[in-house]
């Protein structure tokens, strides 16, 4: 063992269990592609400033948890908390926004960094696929993106997932209710972080999980009592959208998400089975963002879902293969001439997408089939010196034990014939 281990609060992808984050960003990816989203991929790091002014500089994300650092150069950067403020910026630069058909679809998949408190659930370094439509005001985009991340979700085999739906209204009925809140937060026994946060973004208390406080909210006023008409129409199409097309959600007014550029409908997908953190995916709407980042008006909604959280929610619900297959044909070649035959036939059986590996250095054929048997291969391909003395080659199917004799010449049809 290494004198060094992973940072407090990172983990490392290691096989076999890698395999099941690959599969969850696969399938993420692969369902926003399905709906015409295109990938993107930005630093890391970015200015600090992009993510104060981006995230807020009341959230705790801006305030406790960012990895900002000077460089040699003395500029201030933060490794990236979250991805809508950089693929805002990033089309915004590119001026993606002004060279087609609005909105632009943009998805993502990557490194995302906070400095928590490590648990379960939540860490220091994690993964998240994005998806980001820019460009429109159309509650279609909102129920689409829903859609896109419940079809995710079952595409994956998760059935234990629901739907936690809110509005936070606009810059014409927010502020109203944002007055009337802090007006009622005032009023209130709490602490003075949790003060100070009424003065600054009194929402963000809604969200607050102490017993304590959630005690005291009961009565605290309402979005859906002070949304304007504009807001309740486009909330009204979006519910009516995710009704129709079948989509079940939970309305839950407390639900603001820890970060400032959310307007309208704001979303969020927990999983009852992994305890405290328990949402494993979440987003919204955020028409104010791209102003917020000097950029034009560009009314935008999104979401990011967390691919470590996913996978943990597929452990839970018990979805998680045991049994990870590495390839699908193993050569054990037995002598010289053997391992050069196998050699090329290896070759020709990748360039064919057939996936194939060997044993490597010297090994008896004990070890060898061990290895077959390890790799979880479905075939295996054994060549001996006097079966290639007749041109033969014997595959040995590793489920059913049978073994049937090949002429060399035949042995990637036979193989692509039995594994189609
Ligand atoms: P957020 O934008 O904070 O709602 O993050 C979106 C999703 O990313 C969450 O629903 C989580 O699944 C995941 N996520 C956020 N923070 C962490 C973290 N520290 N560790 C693991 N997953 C996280």
């Amino acid at each position: 063992m290494s004198t060094f281990r992973a940072p407090k609060g990172t983990f490392d992808l290691i096989p076999p269990s890698s395999a099941a984050f690959l599969a969850v960003r696969e399938a993420m990816s692969e369902t926003v592609r399905l709906a015409g989203y295109q990938y993107v991929e930005t630093p890391v790091f970015e200015d600090t400033a992009l993510f104060k002014r981006g995230v807020g500089e009341s959230t705790d994300i801006v305030t406790k948890e960012m990895y900002t650092f000077t460089t040699q150069g003395g500029d201030s950067v933060t490794l990236r908390p979250e991805g809508t403020a950089s693929v805002l910026r990033a089309a915004l630069q590119a001026n993606l926004h002004k060279a087609g058909q609005l909105p632009v679809k943009l998805y993502y998949s990557g490194s995302y960094f906070r400095y928590e408190k490590p648990q379960k659930g939540r860490y220091r370094h994690f993964s998240q696929v994005g998806a980001e439509a820019l460009g429109a005001e159309d509650p279609m985009l909102d129920a689409e993106l829903i859609l896109l991340a419940v079809e995710a979700y079952r595409r994956l085999g998760l059935r234990e997932v629901r739907l936690l739906l809110n509005t936070l209204g606009d810059r014409t009925c927010r502020p109203v209710y944002r007055a009337a809140l802090q007006e009622f937060l005032r009023g209130l026994d709490l602490d003075e972080e949790t003060r100070a946060r009424v003065e600054i973004n009194p929402l963000r208390v809604l969200d607050d999980k102490r017993p304590h406080v959630r005690a005291q909210l009961t009565d605290a006023p309402r979005i859906a009592d002070y949304l304007c008409e504009e807001c309740k129409a486009f909330h009204g199409e979006v519910r009516e959208l995710l009704t129709s097309a079948g989509v079940a959600f939970e309305d839950d007014p407390n639900l603001v998400r820890g970060l400032d550029y959310y307007t309208r409908t704001t979303f969020e997908f927990v999983h009852d089975g992994l305890g405290s953190q328990s949402a494993v995916g979440g987003g919204g709407r955020y028409d104010g963002l791209s102003e917020m980042i000097g950029g034009s008006a560009l009314p935008s909604v999104g979401w990011a879902l967390g691919v470590d959280r996913t996978v943990l929610a597929m452990e839970a619900e018990g979805l998680l293969a045991q049994e990870v297959s590495r390839v699908q044909v193993f050569a054990v070649p037995l002598g010289e001439q053997a391992r050069r035959l196998l050699f090329g036939v290896l070759g020709q059986l990748r360039a064919q997408g057939v996936s194939a590996d060997t044993v490597y250095g010297a090994r008896g054929l004990k070890a060898a089939m061990k290895a077959a048997d390890r790799s979880g291969a479905r075939y295996a391909l054994v060549a001996g010196e006097r079966d290639l003395a007749d041109n033969l080659v014997q595959l040995k199917d590793l489920v059913s034990g049978e073994q049937i004799p090949v002429a060399v010449a035949e042995i990637i049809p036979t193989i692509k014939e039995k594994l189609s």
